[in-house]
């Protein structure tokens, strides 16, 4: 089997390599209470996508640093000068400006609280987190938005303090990188390739 696609861009233009679909064999279908007679075939197809970030890609790319990206509007005539979204926004919903960037690790080190939880102990296809999955709300002080995430160690309670973790070690450039902890979780506790 070839390899799996690869892409990346120069001169403003994607440049890919290797296969973006795989076909394999595919198999009957057969009924078992009719002398397993032959009723259809499934059809595997295999294909990667080409996922786009676009402005939001400096904040997977600093989950990876162990950083947490936010935006704030700076516009002065705006109504919501000075407000941080977290999660990113590129742009403010107010004005349509365009936001700061900005680095708000500290913040969410210092401040983050759930803010209420939801535990799954099913899942959808493709998830790879560890069952029961943990979802949390979390708040920050002097953000109006909740972010959603997970929680990696121990059990969630409304209101209680949590700290952000993220996957440094070979990270995956999506949100997975970025996970909590209660505050006060020591370093040997965290899940392998994450840091605080
Ligand atoms: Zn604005």
């Amino acid at each position: 089997m070839s390899m799996f696609g690869q892409v990346y861009v120069k001169d403003n233009k994607y440049k890919i390599k290797g296969d973006f679909h795989h076909m394999t064999q595919n198999m009957p279908i057969r009924n078992a209470d009719d002398g397993w007679k032959l009723l259809g075939v499934t059809n595997p197809r295999d294909m990667t996508y080409i996922h786009s970030y676009g402005g939001e890609a400096i904040f997977f790319e600093s989950l990876g640093k162990g950083k947490l990206m936010a935006t704030r509007c700076d516009n002065p005539d705006c109504d919501s000068k000075g407000v941080i979204y977290q999660p990113f926004r590129i742009h403010c919903m107010d004005c349509l400006g365009k936001n700061t960037v900005i680095d708000m690790t500290d913040i969410a080190k210092k401040t983050a609280k759930i803010h209420t939880f939801m535990v799954c102990e099913r899942s959808g296809a493709f998830n790879i987190l560890d069952k029961p999955i943990r979802f949390i709300n979390i708040e920050f002080e002097g953000v109006p938005t909740i972010l959603f995430s997970y929680l990696s160690v121990g059990h969630p309670e409304m209101g209680m303090r949590v700290v952000p973790i993220f996957r440094t070690t070979n990270p995956t450039y999506t949100i997975l990188d970025l996970s909590w902890v209660p505050e006060g979780t020591k370093k040997a506790k965290l899940p392998e390739g994450f840091s605080f």
